[in-house]
């Protein structure tokens, strides 16, 4: 069944920069559903990367509210925030941010330990559970390695492995095809669908490949601080 996950209504956002007010988000509203598979474009500058932050709970908002299956989640205490970003919301970034002391596994594994799902806590072992994550990303034989001894598509994998390792329901990624190669792009494309599909995740994806956009089932875009849709109703 389609149902909506996340609401977001007349964000406002701005900077303070050099003593003046930067407006970036000016009213933005989207709503994201289980179905959701979706590419934000806008040029460079336009606030992608702001409102991704602003969704994610990462940054503050001046105006509006963002709702979470129906509850609003935007005047939560930075302590709830943080938990439920990590209960919830999956994040991958253009620089993956892996821990470079951690083992490709470790990493995975950290968000449910951050949790307290440790030992067999939701009935399934943490790591047992970051393991078939690793497996199904195609790491199966990099679990051990360190961050720094993978490639550049390796380690956005193992990324996309700890954006999961909670179940969320939405993920949020930010260009993170933007360091790679055609080829490594097509294939993190082609796990963002599968994630979307088998694992019934919504995904809203940033990014500036006009191309890799077409192979989303929607395109939004950021225009003057708004969410234009480009071929369906939001
Ligand atoms: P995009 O991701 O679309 O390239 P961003 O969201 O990163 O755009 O940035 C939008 C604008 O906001 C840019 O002009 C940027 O310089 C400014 N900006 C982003 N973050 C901050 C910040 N923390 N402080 C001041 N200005 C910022
Ligand atoms: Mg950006």
């Amino acid at each position: 069944m389609r149902s909506e996950v996340l609401k977001a209504d007349n964000l406002y956002k701005s900077y303070f920069q050099g003593g003046e007010r930067l407006e970036i988000l000016k009213g933005a509203s989207l709503s994201l559903h289980t179905d959701s598979f979706v590419a934000l474009l806008g040029a460079s500058g336009s606030g992608k990367s702001t409102l991704l932050h602003v969704l994610g709970l990462l940054d503050s908002l001046d105006q509006g509210e963002i709702s979470f299956e129906g509850k609003n989640v935007s005047n939560f205490s930075e302590d709830k925030k943080a938990k439920f970003r990590l209960q919830h919301l999956g994040f991958v970034f253009q620089f993956h941010h892996l821990i470079p002391e951690l083992s490709a596994l470790e990493n995975v594994t950290l968000p449910a330990s951050m949790l307290g799902r440790d030992a067999k806590a939701l009935g399934r072992d943490a790591k047992a559970e970051a393991e078939e994550l690793l497996h199904w990303v195609g790491l199966k034989d990099r679990m051990n390695s360190f961050p720094w001894q993978l490639s550049g598509g390796e380690q956005q994998r193992v990324a996309l492995g700890r954006a999961l390792i909670n179940r969320p329901k939405i993920l949020l990624t930010d260009e993170v095809t933007g360091n790679l190669d055609r080829p490594r792009s097509l294939e993190i494309l082609d796990l963002l669908a599968r994630i979307h599909a088998e694992r019934k995740t919504a995904i809203l994806s940033v990014t500036h490949d006009e191309r890799l956009a077409q192979s989303y089932k929607s395109q939004w875009r950021l225009e003057s601080g708004l969410i234009v849709e480009q071929n369906q109703t939001i």
